[in-house]
């Protein structure tokens, strides 16, 4: 499989090429106006980058993307338990990444509940963020169907860009034999993976 590395280089390539594309797709096939075009393609491709770079499909083992999210790291850890390597649930086209924003919304619409909880349990009678926040997210979707479309599309393409590659890499070691072989084993490490033992972070 491509290291982190290289896939970080495939996400910024095709998220370039993507882009443009888009917004030319935006105009002449949507034909939106040029200032639509350009904020839904923008969308877009931002989309694609935090998707390949920070929700990455590898976030299912503990590899160096978990590590991008610095302080946060645990928030994928009970996704890394749950979802088996390079399977369906992490690298599919379209489920995948969108179980990684689903799982992203549902922690952070947890933890905004928990604040409220704990802000109650001090004595504090704090507005219901939780509910706050994901009326704010229902609204940004209603007032904004296409940029919010654009934005799911990137999300996807992001992990597609991703997923594309790790197949090529699987094909491409049957298919080019030996050389193949020795390609695998160059990747054995990939991700920067290191058993649980030996991690510094436990
Ligand atoms: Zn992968």
């Amino acid at each position: 499989m491509p290291s982190a590395r290289a896939h970080d280089l495939i996400t910024v390539l095709s998220g370039a090429a993507l882009t443009p594309l888009a917004y030319r797709f935006y105009l002449d096939h949507i034909q939106l106006e040029p200032n639509t075009a350009l904020t839904c393609s923008l969308w877009l491709g931002g989309a694609h980058l935090v998707s390949g770079i920070m929700f990455s499909p590898d976030l299912d083992i503990d590899s160096a993307i978990d590590n991008r999210w610095g302080i946060f790291f645990w928030i994928w850890r009970p996704y890394m338990w749950l979802i088996p390597h390079r399977a369906f649930w992490s690298h599919s086209l379209i489920i995948s990444p969108l179980l990684r924003l689903g799982y992203f919304a549902a922690v952070v619409y947890g933890l905004a509940w928990m604040v409220v909880w704990l802000l109650g349990q001090l004595g504090f009678t704090p507005p219901a963020y939780h509910r706050e926040l994901a009326a704010w997210v229902a609204g940004l979707v209603t007032a904004h169907p296409t940029q919010t479309w654009a934005f799911v599309i990137g999300f996807c393409t992001g992990s597609a860009a991703h997923t594309v590659a790790d197949w090529l890499v699987t094909k491409g070691n049957w298919l080019l034999g030996s050389y193949g072989r020795r390609l695998r084993r160059r990747y054995r490490n990939h991700d920067q993976w290191i058993p649980r033992h030996e991690r510094q972070r436990w």
